[in-house]
């Protein structure tokens, strides 16, 4: 998240915006919380008698994490109530957006069943740098150069600078893959071989991953790593009875599933950290035999 707000200027909006729902992140990571069934009725009918057993369960639920970002759709619903066509295909069927075209009817995102179209809803460039002053100085206040000179050095030069009532949303970076095309193209010179080798360049999001979760590449080419993944039978659309056919997919998580293996978990529903414990022992006390932070084992951690 953090790699996106930097590379492509997104704005840092701040507490009170972030509470009126007017988060800007292009890229969110979204939790999803798994327990077996047994546990799961507690959750959403939490009352004060369940108390207890809504701790225990909450203490012990497993969490999957996704990030989520535009799917760049084939077909994209966002683009087809747009009444000025600011947000189109380009020629490599990217979903994009044109920023001087946007007259902020905010349709689009009404209409993303993904959620991922971030309105701007104030010039946040112009707001004060002095922590507690107003949020938004209005179109004419002067910003002292230095205070200018300071807020571009921020800023990445290849990535417009949106201004207040835009619709923003994942560009899949599409500066890193003009900058490519362009160095591929003076590179290719006469040969005419323009097209961008796998590796050459990644998203933002994706290089800053530490775990490779994210991989980027061209959907053309058989053979690129994103097209081989593609095809692996756990590969899977978000939504996909909307049949946006988006160009984003995921790849479901791996669970063991040899039941000669002791971490096997035999009805299939995900197992918890207790469960996990029970079969295998506290990961954390063979790591830690003295605790945590000097805590005894088996004490509060
Ligand atoms: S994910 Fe939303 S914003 Fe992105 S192309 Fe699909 S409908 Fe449009
Ligand atoms: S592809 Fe680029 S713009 Fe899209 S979420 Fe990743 S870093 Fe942000």
């Amino acid at each position: 998240m953090m790699a996106c707000q930097s590379e492509n200027n997104v704005p840092i909006v701040g507490r009170d915006q972030v509470m009126r729902g007017r988060e800007m992140h292009w890229l969110r990571i979204d939790r999803y919380y798994s327990a077996p069934p047994e546990k799961l009725k507690y959750f959403g009918t939490f009352n004060i008698e369940d108390k207890q057993q809504f701790d225990e369960w909450i203490d012990d639920v497993q969490v999957v994490t996704q990030p989520m970002l535009c799917q760049h759709c084939e077909a994209a619903p966002c683009e087809n109530v747009c009444p000025v066509n600011a947000t189109v295909h380009d020629q490599e069927d990217l979903n994009v957006m044109i920023y001087n075209k946007c007259v902020s009817t905010r349709y689009c995102s009404n209409n993303c069943p993904y959620k991922v179209r971030k309105f701007n809803y104030f010039d946040y460039n112009k707001r004060s740098f002095d922590i507690g002053k107003s949020l938004y100085m209005g179109p004419f206040h002067k910003r002292k150069d230095d205070e200018w000179d300071l807020l571009k050095m921020s800023k990445n030069p290849d990535v417009t600078v949106r201004m207040r009532g835009v619709m923003e949303k994942c560009t899949f970076c599409v500066q890193r893959i003009a900058q490519a095309k362009i160095a591929q193209k003076v590179k290719a010179g006469e040969s005419g071989d323009v097209v961008v080798p796998e590796g050459t360049f990644t998203t933002a999001c994706a290089q800053a991953c530490p775990a490779g979760a994210i991989v980027f590449g061209n959907l053309k080419d058989p053979n690129s790593k994103v097209s081989r993944l593609k095809k692996l039978p756990r590969d899977y659309t978000v939504l996909d009875f909307l049949l946006t056919k988006p160009r984003l997919t995921y790849l479901a998580k791996i669970r063991n599933q040899n039941a000669n293996m002791p971490d096997y978990y035999k009805t299939g529903w995900p197992y918890t950290f207790e469960e996990y414990k029970d079969k295998m022992g506290n990961p954390f006390e063979e790591a830690h035999p003295e605790g945590l932070n000097g805590a005894e084992p088996g004490g509060e951690k």
